[in-house]
C-alpha cells in the first residue's frame, strides 16, 4: 500500500493520538529496517527500547514460533512452565522475591501502585501517598497517569485517582520533606527516558532511599526503558549506588511480545493475596517463551560490557558533532540536546531521509535507543549521519 493510502485509513479509522512519520516499516532484521519501497534504515530507536535483542532475532523468533505451535496460552488459574521460570529468572537476577507478570509498561506501574498501597495500608496508612518526581513517566492509565505529573492534566481526564505528590528531579531537599508517615513510596525512573535521557543524580537516589527507609516506605525503581541491558547491566540500578524494593520492566522484557513485570523483594512479594490483582494474559506461555529467550539474548556479559564501550564510543563521537551541546545517559541509552537554532524535528527527519531513524522526545534534543547488538560500524555510521542531518 503506498503511504498516502495509508494516511487515509489512519485519516478515518485511527484513533489520532500520535505523530506519524510518513514511514512503513515492513522489515527488520537486527538494527536494521526496511520500508515498503525496500528502502534499508539503520534503527537507532528500536521501537522505543522494546528491540534490545535487535529485529527478528532467530532465538527470539524460534521460541515464539514454537511455543506459538506448542500452546499459545492457557489461563493463570492452571500452571505453566514459561512464566513460572520467567518469574524465577528476573526474581533470581535482581531483588530476589516474587514476580508479577502483565502486559505493558502501565500494567505494571499499577500494579505496584496497588502493592505499595495495600502494603501501607498494612502498616496503618489510611491514605497513602506516593512521591514521584515531575519529570517522570510511568504511562498512560490512570494511576499510571496520575503519577506523571507532567501529563496527569485534570482539566481532560480528570478525576484522577489521589495519593500522589510530585517533587522536582533534582531537589533531595524536597524529597526529603515529601516523604513522611503517609508515604506508601518512592516511585522514580533511574534514567528518566521520555523526559530528554536525564539520569537522576546519585544524591537524588540516595535521599530516596534514605527516606524511604526512615519512615518505611518502599522505594519503586521504573526499569521500563532503562533496564533489559539498555544501560550496560541487565537492571539500571546495578551501576547506582541503591537498590529498589520492587522494579517495574516492560517494553524489550517480551522481545517484541507485549510483557511487563513488578519485581520484589521477599518481603514485598506476600503483599498480594490471591484475588487482589490479575490479568487475562500476563505471563501467557507465547510471550514468556519471548521473555525467556530476549533475557537469554541480553543477560550476557559480554553483550552488556559492550553495550557500556559503545555507548562511550557514540558519546563521545556525538559530543564533537558542532551544534552539539550535551551529550547525557548511560550505555546506549542517550541524549543530545542541539544549540539554539538547530531544529532538532528537523534533524530527525533528516537523518531519516538519510536512512537512520532516531526519536525526538522533546523540542531541541534527540534521543537514541539503539538495538544492543549494533557494533561500531554501526555507532560510527550513526554519527556520520547526525553530523550532517544536524546541519540545519
Ligand atoms: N514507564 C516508562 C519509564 C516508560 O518509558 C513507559 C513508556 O514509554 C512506560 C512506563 C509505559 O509503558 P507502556 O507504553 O508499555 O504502557
Amino acid at each position: 500500500m503506498r503511504i498516502e493510502e495509508l494516511q487515509a485509513l489512519a485519516g478515518r479509522y485511527a484513533i489520532d493520538t500520535y505523530a506519524r512519520a510518513p514511514v512503513e516499516f515492513v522489515r527488520g532484521e537486527g538494527a536494521w529496517l526496511w520500508d515498503s519501497d525496500g528502502r534499508r534504515y539503520l534503527d537507532f530507536f528500536a521501537g522505543l527500547s522494546v528491540h534490545n535483542a535487535g529485529h527478528c532475532h532467530p532465538d527470539i523468533v524460534a521460541a515464539i514460533c514454537g511455543q506459538a505451535a506448542k500452546l499459545a496460552g492457557s489461563s493463570n488459574l492452571f500452571y505453566s512452565e514459561p512464566a513460572l521460570r520467567l518469574c524465577e529468572r528476573l526474581a533470581e537476577s535482581s531483588l530476589g522475591g516474587k514476580v508479577f507478570l502483565c502486559n505493558s509498561g502501565a500494567e505494571a506501574s499499577e500494579c505496584v501502585i496497588k502493592l505499595v498501597r495495600k502494603h501501607a495500608h498494612a502498616r496503618g496508612i489510611e491514605r497513602p501517598e506516593i512521591v514521584t518526581l515531575d519529570a517522570g513517566f510511568h504511562g498512560r492509565t490512570l494511576g499510571a497517569l496520575a503519577a506523571t505529573s507532567k501529563l496527569a492534566r485534570e482539566d481532560l481526564f480528570g478525576p484522577l485517582p489521589p495519593g500522589f505528590v510530585a517533587v522536582a528531579r533534582d531537589d533531595p531537599d524536597a524529597l526529603r520533606a515529601a516523604v513522611g508517615g503517609s508515604t506508601a513510596a518512592v516511585m522514580l525512573e533511574p534514567i528518566q527516558g521520555e523526559a530528554g535521557v536525564l539520569p537522576v543524580s546519585d544524591e537524588m537516589l540516595i535521599a530516596a532511599r534514605e527516606a524511604c527507609d526512615a519512615v518505611g516506605a518502599t522505594l519503586v525503581f521504573d526499569e521500563v526503558q532503562c533496564g533489559m541491558g539498555r544501560t550496560g547491566t541487565l537492571w539500571a540500578y546495578e551501576q547506582l549506588p541503591v537498590r529498589p524494593d520492587a522494579l517495574t520492566s516492560a517494553k524489550a522484557l517480551g522481545g517484541g511480545l507485549p510483557v511487563g513485570a513488578v519485581v520484589t523483594t521477599p518481603e514485598l512479594g506476600e503483599v498480594f493475596d490471591r484475588g487482589d490483582h490479575g490479568s487475562t494474559f500476563g505471563g501467557a506461555p507465547i510471550a514468556a517463551a519471548a521473555a525467556l529467550a530476549a533475557l537469554a539474548v541480553i543477560d550476557d556479559p559480554e553483550l552488556l560490557a559492550g553495550v557500556r564501550a559503545l555507548g562511550e564510543r557514540f558519546r563521545s563521537g556525538l559530543a564533537a558533532i558542532p551544534g552539539v551541546v550535551e551529550v547525557r545517559g548511560r550505555g546506549l541509552m542517550v541524549g543530545m540536546s542541539l544549540a539554539r537554532g538547530i531544529d532538532a524535528a528537523a534533524a530527525a527527519t533528516g537523518a531519516l531521509s538519510e536512512g537512520l531513524v532516531v526519536n525526538v522526545p522533546r523540542p531541541g534534543m534527540l534521543r537514541f535507543l539503539p538495538p544492543l547488538t549494533i557494533g561500531e560500524v554501526e555507532v560510527d555510521r550513526a554519527v556520520a549521519i547526525l553530523t550532517t542531518a544536524t546541519r540545519n
